[in-house]
């Protein structure tokens, strides 16, 4: 499974994920030109891709849906009310799929299982995408706050795009109205860069071998500081893989995801 993060944040999130031939793409919130000048600049061909998945409908994850799903005539897959808040958007001919939670749904070579999330769309979903018996990857923004559901599906992945939103100190000193500010530090809101770094610490073990940060706020962020907090909190812990820092303007490097540290077949030798 190979991932590329083709650009995150609040003007537009699309993330590529690719198997042998097939490809989904999980979000789709920039216009279809720029995710076409994207995929061009990850070497992406359009029409590998199998699916669209949605995390929720708000335009920096949703906003080319529609024009792309109808572009290269493929399904939406999204929570049911995500695809409501969306249906009149659609093409009449375009397919969906709605996801329920926890349930893995088929997707040309993936496997999607939806997770609910609290943030503040109509039923925004984490999602995680299997590539058969293999690599498990998973994409954690606007999840609002670390809940149970959430630090629990966010276990066992081979690699995990996580929100790191906002530095709390930038966010007091944005110049953002107080409404504002509360609600991204809110519960329907978006990850710290302090919460991201101890739900990362809870979701590390050794198979861990990707951690994308990702969706940072232009102005209430930096990466060495989303970077520096989230590597802080995984001192010590099992975590031994490759952290990359997703920005706004340039899709991330290809990153080859979960390949698996060779399985010993002869017998151990004994301890003396
Ligand atoms: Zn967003
Ligand atoms: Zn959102």
């Amino acid at each position: 499974m190979r991932l590329t993060v083709l650009g995150s944040g609040s003007r537009g999130n699309a993330i590529l994920v690719e198997s042998g031939g097939s490809a989904l793409l999980i979000d789709a919130g920039f216009s279809l030109r720029e995710l076409l000048a994207r995929l061009a600049a990850a070497a992406a061909e359009p029409s590998r891709l199998r699916a669209i998945v949605l995390t929720h409908e708000h335009g920096d994850h949703a906003r080319g849906a529609a024009r792309a799903a109808a572009a290269w005539s493929v399904p939406i897959l999204a929570s049911r009310g995500t695809l409501d808040a969306l249906a009149g958007t659609l093409a009449a001919d375009t397919a969906t799929v709605a996801l329920p939670p926890s349930r893995p749904v088929a997707a040309g070579a993936f496997t999607v299982t939806a997770f609910p999330t609290a943030h503040d769309a109509a039923d925004p979903m984490m999602v995680v995408v299997e590539d058969g018996d293999g690599p498990r990857l998973g994409v954690a923004y606007d999840v609002g706050t670390p809940t149970v559901a959430l630090r629990h599906a966010c276990r066992g992945l081979d690699a995990l795009v996580l929100e790191t939103n906002h530095d709390e100190v930038l966010l007091r000193a944005s110049g953002y109205p107080p409404a504002v500010r509360a609600r991204i530090a809110g519960s329907g809101g978006h990850l710290s860069n302090r919460q991201a770094g101890a739900l990362a610490r809870e979701a590390a073990h050794q198979g861990l071998g990707t951690l994308v940060l990702a969706h940072l706020s232009d102005r209430c962020n930096r990466p060495e500081l989303a970077l520096r907090a989230v590597q802080a909190e995984l001192a010590g812990s099992a975590f031994a893989g490759r952290i990359v820092v997703a920005g706004q303007d340039a899709p991330t490097p290809t990153i080859e995801v979960g390949t698996p540290a060779p399985q010993l077949t002869l017998p151990l030798p004994r301890p003396r």
